[in-house]
């Protein structure tokens, strides 16, 4: 295991601190810094950046965040057995690390570093993850406060995160991080990085908001993705019925055929159908 910093390795942190993983909150703990360090470097240049870290656990990531030079990391974290972990590594960076206990759900991030610029990193529990990704891109705000997002996530849901039309896992989720931002998948990482190992393989994904993404109103770009992707198998002049409104003519003013499936139109024409939705049936 790498030794980055003078602090006791993480399997001794998580025995002193009693930090044993707790499946409610979805822990599985990465104890190798090299790796750790490798995921910091994925989230890019962090000399002048605060980072908002999220679920920092017993801080194998805070630890690599620090240590490859993150000028400031607020780290949020629910589990209270974790505050004497992080506040040895706090004690350690002075200055460089605060610590929140509570759920980063319900913490406003957007007002935690005012100055900027923002970085935000996480390892976190899949559905969490899921909310807060959904969230942070749904900013009315755009540019957002961050100028980038380093997730991991479930393969198969970094998989969705990151496709474009014609790819398999092409959906919902593609189409909301495509037409903001700019999304990749930058690697896997096996089960047995973890301790303990969860079901699936996990990978990195790296997100950049567009600086011009097309004009949109989310929640018409939610119902449209919503019915043609509720019924992904079924041609759009059947799909989009469930909209109440004359599809037939939104499709054809898209530029769009009745007879593709969703998973065929690209990010942009969802976009021109959800405007379209926004102007014929306002809500
Ligand atoms: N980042 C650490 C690592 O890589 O080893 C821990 C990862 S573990 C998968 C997820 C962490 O998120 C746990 O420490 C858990 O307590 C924390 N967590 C779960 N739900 C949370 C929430 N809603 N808000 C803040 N932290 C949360």
């Amino acid at each position: 295991m790498a030794q980055i910093d003078n602090l006791p390795p993480l399997r001794d942190v998580i025995e002193r601190h009693d930090l044993r993983a707790k499946k409610s909150l979805g822990q599985n703990f990465l104890l190798d810094l090299n790796l750790t360090c490798r995921i910091a470097r994925a989230a890019g240049d962090l000399s002048n950046h605060t980072v908002i870290e999220v679920g920092p656990g017993p801080g194998g990531l805070t630890r690599a965040l620090l240590h490859e030079g993150a000028k400031k990391v607020i780290a949020i974290e629910m589990d209270p057995r974790a505050m004497g972990a992080l506040q040895e590594i706090a004690d350690h960076y002075p200055g460089r690390l605060d610590i929140i206990q509570g759920d980063a759900l319900k913490v406003d991030v957007t007002e935690l570093a005012p100055e900027g610029p923002v970085r935000i990193v996480a390892n976190l529990p899949y559905n969490v993850g899921t909310q807060l990704l959904l969230g942070w891109l749904e900013q009315d705000a755009w540019p957002p406060f961050y100028d980038s997002l380093t997730l991991m996530f479930q393969k198969e849901v970094a998989e969705r995160i990151t496709a474009t039309e014609q790819d398999k896992a092409y959906g919902r989720l593609g189409v909301i991080a495509g037409w903001r931002t700019h999304a990749d998948k930058l690697f896997d990482v096996s089960r047995e990085a973890f301790s303990p190992p969860p079901k699936v393989t996990s990978s990195i994904v790296h997100l950049t908001p567009k600086s011009n993404p097309l004009p949109c109103k989310l929640r018409y770009l939610e119902k449209i993705t919503a019915a043609a992707f509720g019924q992904r198998r079924k041609m759009l002049r059947q799909s989009l019925k469930s909209l109440g409104v004359d599809h037939l003519a939104l499709l054809e003013e898209a530029g769009l055929l009745p007879t593709q499936r969703a998973e065929t139109v690209p990010v942009d024409q969802f976009v021109s159908m959800a405007n379209i939705l926004a102007r014929i049936k306002p809500d």
